[in-house]
């Protein structure tokens, strides 16, 4: 059976202007967008946790790490630390006893005593709701402040940008960078400020269940019709083609 190749219409697009071209990237934006409310109309943060300061906890951890193994360990430290004040009193052997199973422990054990430290002397023992202050506590990064001021404030200051939306920016074209803080400049400049929380949560999601890392499954993607593929091998179609019209 004949195959022929798709995804090259683009070849024909006829010259448009800049505001035309404009025009047509923020449609297509917005239709991306649409479907991916469609698709994860619930999307959510998938740490568990009960309080700010147990979604910065886990957010730290979560760093080299799936979600699923910090939830696996993260209901015996919460158990045994439920407060920035127990954190702070902890031993580091006691907490890299329990962080073991996650990687990096010795430096993630730290980063959390240190971090609880700063929270009980400089914020009363509470997660702070501002980007600037929650930056400069130890091990908190800008990745990491955007997770927790999203979730548990409802602030969208900043995109959350992980591997998978890095990844999927990309194969989506909206960015060219591979620097997360360029990704998100890009993402925060392209997208409506009302959808840079829930957008994160969709393309994280997005990812593990379509666009899985090295083999996504672009045949049966509800963004396919608006999804450059950038970086991909143009997609082949199993359709017979017209024998007329091949002549
Ligand atoms: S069409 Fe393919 S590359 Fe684009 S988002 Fe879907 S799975 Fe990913």
């Amino acid at each position: 059976m004949a195959r022929k190749p798709v995804g090259s219409r683009r070849t024909a697009v006829p010259r448009l202007t800049l505001a035309e071209r404009r025009a047509a990237e923020s449609h297509r934006v917005d239709a991306l967008l649409t479907r991916l409310d469609r698709e994860f109309p619930d999307a959510n943060c998938a740490l568990g946790h009960d309080s700010p300061f147990q979604l910065l906890v886990a957010t730290i951890l979560s760093a080299q790490c799936t979600d699923e193994r910090v939830n696996r360990t993260t209901p015996a430290l919460f158990a045994k630390f439920p407060t920035a004040e127990g954190l702070a009193r902890a031993s580091q052997a006691e907490v890299e006893q329990i962080v073991k199973p996650l990687g990096f422990f010795r430096a993630k054990a730290k980063n959390l005593r240190e971090m609880a430290h700063a929270l009980v002397e400089q914020h009363g023992g509470e997660v702070p709701a501002t980007l600037e202050e929650l930056v400069r506590l130890p091990g908190v990064g800008r990745k990491t402040a955007n997770v927790v001021l999203g979730v548990s404030f409802g602030v969208a200051v900043g995109v959350v940008v992980d591997t998978h939306v890095k990844r999927i920016s990309k194969l989506l074209g909206l960015t060219r960078q591979s620097d997360p803080v360029k990704v998100e400049q890009d993402l925060i400049s392209r997208l409506p400020q009302e959808k840079w929380i829930l957008f994160s949560h969709q393309l994280i999601l997005h990812g593990r269940k379509t666009c899985i890392a090295r083999r996504p499954k672009c045949e049966g993607c509800p963004l396919l019709e608006w999804c450059p593929r950038t970086g991909l091998a143009p997609l082949v179609s199993s359709a017979p083609v017209d024998a007329s019209r091949a002549r």
